[in-house]
């Protein structure tokens, strides 16, 4: 079969990320490209993205466009949700999209595309039941169930890094007390250590917290072994509630070393029921930051175009 052809486009806070993916995942070129403006500019600047990665290949054998935006979507509409653009509130960017490029769309929320990137591309292919956590200023997930990708009732659900772990806990950016993100994220961790060091978090990055832990400095032993403890605790309802054959931890700090995942595992096996745990496996993402590229492609390739 001759290739086939997706164009993915990654919408984030800061960065809107789009190329074009052929039917076995091959990524033929990306392009990062600054997000500008409100919301008319960046729907524009969606657009001119889209073109952009059409003159790349015979426009006929292109079988549509995969979006991923960060918040809540429905049906191809924005319902709201994303903190870093303002506007886009029950917005049918799908339609808006179909009508301005002539493409097929399918859209969906930006983890749940880097779910579906590391299930069909990445590190849990030949999976049909995962967890995936992209682990960064904030937690977000996905979850694949019997091969398909599952957001509960209207896809509102699945806010994986919502979940509490500590009640009454420290506030979370979602409003509530002591969830997962506001205990393992990266910006809980910076925080933590900070704390421990009596330093301004402002002058701390996740990178350095991880090479004092190698260097077995007390403060940062302390703040990365509790970022384990709570991701662990995380994890480890979700293999209870799941039974997931892969967790797949993602983002930057999961790229750390090796020790990252075994020290999460380690404790995972400790606090899991052994018969759900007992075809899990943690693993770290493969794809980086294409990931969210890739699930916008593979979106449309099982989606719009049956491939698989
Ligand atoms: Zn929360």
């Amino acid at each position: 079969m001759s290739s086939r052809y997706a164009i993915g486009v990654d919408v984030g806070g800061t960065a809107l990320k789009f190329g074009i993916v052929d039917n076995e995942g091959q990524l033929i070129q990306s392009f990062t490209d600054p997000v500008q403006g409100d919301e008319q500019a960046i729907i524009a600047q969606i657009k001119d993205c889209v073109q952009q990665a059409a003159t790349l290949v015979d426009h006929s054998l292109i079988e549509g466009i995969g979006i991923g935006f960060p918040g809540i979507v429905e049906n191809n509409i924005i319902i709201g949700g994303a903190d870093n653009l303002p506007g886009f509130e029950q917005l049918p960017l799908g339609n808006l999209m179909e009508a301005q490029t002539g493409y097929n769309v399918v859209i969906d929320n930006d983890a749940n595309m880097m779910g579906l990137g590391e299930l069909v591309y990445g590190a849990a292919q030949g999976c049909t039941d995962i967890v995936f956590l992209t682990v960064g200023t904030g937690i977000g997930g996905a979850l694949v169930l019997n091969n398909k990708l599952y957001g509960g009732y209207k896809n509102r659900g699945t806010e994986l890094g919502h979940i509490i772990v500590q009640y009454n806990g420290n506030i979370c950016t979602c409003g509530s007390r002591g969830c997962l993100e506001a205990y393992a994220s990266v910006s809980s961790l910076i925080e933590h250590y900070s704390t421990l060091k009596k330093e301004l978090p402002d002058r701390v990055n996740g990178k350095q917290i991880v090479v004092a832990f190698l260097q077995q400095e007390p403060e940062a032993v302390a703040a990365i072994n509790r970022h384990f403890d709570y991701m662990a605790a995380g994890i480890a309802g979700y293999v209870n509630i799941f039974s997931p054959q892969k967790v797949v931890v993602g983002g930057g700090i999961s790229e750390a070393g090796d020790f990252y995942i075994q020290e999460i595992e380690k404790r995972v096996k400790a606090l899991a029921m052994p018969a759900a745990y007992a075809y899990t496996e943690l693993v770290t993402a493969a794809l980086g930051n294409k990931a969210g590229l890739l699930g916008c492609a593979a979106n449309v390739f099982r989606s719009l175009a049956k491939v698989y």
